[in-house]
């Protein structure tokens, strides 16, 4: 549909009854103008609290358990209650949610066990309290909605916690269910995070998945636009909360904006660009609490007067850096690197970032700290022989230290760039532990002493021009 446009309200813009309001505000003048489809994040903490709930149950803590869902149930019952003149419908609705989060609680206390595929089912009950709620409230305020859970929209692959979209089934699912709602005049409130397989079991896209669940709507509906609304003015060229002097990027690319996701900048899911590239479907990073703000623009190139060089810094803490190092030149150490990522896709560990060096062939890469468990048991199994011979010494784990990005389009070809940057770290004396710069010059990673970390970025924020100009 070529002039929809997707608008997806993250968890804090629909934290509250007042948030709420301020998202159907914002819906109903888009509706004005064109036809509209919303995607809704869970209420701020909700997703947390639902996880939060179903470990306790597995655990077999049944007064945790009721509690959180006696809160769950209070809060969305006291929204509905403020925003709605008739809410009586969606109070039913909610009971119902409710009542099927308890059941499958129930279950896992009973079993003592957490099954994937029951997780998914549980934690998507969020987002469809929301997608309720703001139906119910943009109808009843003169804006016909219908709210949609992406349970039958969204198809995916079998990955529970983490899947993927099978995009050309999605396609027909949005054809099917969503183009007829739109053509009859309804605005579509669907739920972010889930989706279901093929064969219909309830799957989600990860945590803060519901970016990501915009996005591939955006590309299987066909829209002209996506906005994403947050509580920050965009994408910053750091965190200001490190940077005094950040600001907001008026314009930067799909990837440039990947990159900055997957180094840890929180405004969007790392997976959100990849399904609009194709289509060059464009992307505005919004304010709902700033509306005045104008957002930051994500689109498929640069404008040709935009100044080259580095764009944003970005920076990660709670990583770890594991080193692999064959022991005995005997042994090829294209193999050993082999074997070792062959063990994180295993784990479906991400790895943030990779340098090797030497003629030996170490190498070593960054991984989540929490993932971190999970990597060393992946690679012990697969490296178990050559460990217990003696190929491969010992893996050596360092948790002390940070990645840092420097990210931007223009940096190709501006010659000196890296040497600015290793100087304005190297000035502070903090020491480069590990480098990574792709040759398509989009990204420079370094990895550094974790104590280092906050006046790295604020050295190269500074050497690189990055902040607001006087
Ligand atoms: N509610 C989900 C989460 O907190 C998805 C999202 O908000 O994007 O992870
Ligand atoms: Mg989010």
């Amino acid at each position: 549909m070529s002039d929809l446009i997707v608008m997806k309200f993250g968890g804090t813009s629909m934290g509250t009854a007042g948030r709420i309001r301020i998202a159907a505000e914002i819906t109903a003048a888009e509706r004005a103008k064109r036809p509209v489809a919303v995607v809704v994040s869970a209420m701020s903490k909700v997703t947390d609290m639902l996880l939060d709930t179903l470990r306790h149950a597995e655990g077999g803590d049944r007064a945790t358990m009721e509690r959180n869902i006696a809160a769950l149930r209070e809060r969305h019952e006291t929204v509905a209650n403020e925003l709605l003149r008739s809410p009586e419908e969606v109070l039913t609705g909610i009971a119902g949610l409710i009542a099927e989060f308890e059941r499958i609680s129930q279950g896992m206390l009973l079993l003592g066990d957490r099954p994937p595929r029951s997780v998914d089912e549980a934690m998507a009950i969020g987002e469809r309290l929301t997608a309720l709620i703001l139906a119910a409230y943009l109808t009843e305020t003169g804006t016909p909605a219908e709210a949609v859970n992406a349970a039958s929209v969204l198809v995916t692959d079998s990955v529970f916690g983490n899947a993927t979209p099978i995009m050309n089934l999605t396609r027909a699912k949005g054809v099917a269910v969503v183009a007829p709602l739109l053509a009859a005049g309804s605005v579509v409130v669907m739920t972010g995070f889930n989706g279901a397989t093929a064969d219909g079991k309830p799957t989600t896209l990860g945590r803060g998945g519901s970016d990501f669940s915009a996005s591939i709507l955006a590309s299987a509906m066909d829209a002209s636009e996506l906005w994403i609304w947050t509580d920050v003015d965009g994408i910053m060229t750091a965190d200001p909360r490190l940077v005094k002097d950040a600001r907001v990027l008026d314009e930067v690319t799909y990837a440039e904006a990947a990159e900055l996701a997957y180094n840890g900048a929180k405004v969007l899911h790392p997976r959100t660009l990849a399904p609009l590239v194709e289509k060059k479907i464009p992307v505005w990073s919004k304010n709902s609490f700033n509306l005045a703000a104008p957002g930051t623009h994500i689109v498929a190139a640069l404008r040709a007067d935009e100044p080259r060089g580095a764009r944003a810094v970005t920076s990660m803490a709670n990583v770890a850096l594991v080193s692999v190092e064959p022991a005995s030149a005997s042994i090829s150490g294209t193999r050993v690197m082999a074997r070792a990522l062959d063990a994180l896709d295993i784990v479906n560990a991400e790895v943030l970032t990779l340098s090797s060096s030497s003629y030996r062939q170490s190498f070593c890469f960054l991984v989540r700290k929490d993932e971190l468990p999970a990597v060393l048991k992946g690679l012990e199994e697969a490296l178990a022989l050559e460990l217990e011979h003696g190929y491969v010494k010992p893996f050596e784990i360092d948790e002390n230290v940070g990645l840092l990005a420097v990210v931007g389009e223009g940096m190709r070809g501006v010659a000196g760039l890296a040497g600015r940057v290793f100087t304005a770290v190297s000035r502070e004396g903090i020491s480069i532990i590990a480098i990574a710069q792709g040759s398509n010059e989009l990204t420079i990673n370094l990895v550094v002493s974790r104590d280092g970390l906050e006046r790295a970025v604020k050295a190269i924020h500074a050497e690189c021009g990055l902040g607001r100009r006087a």
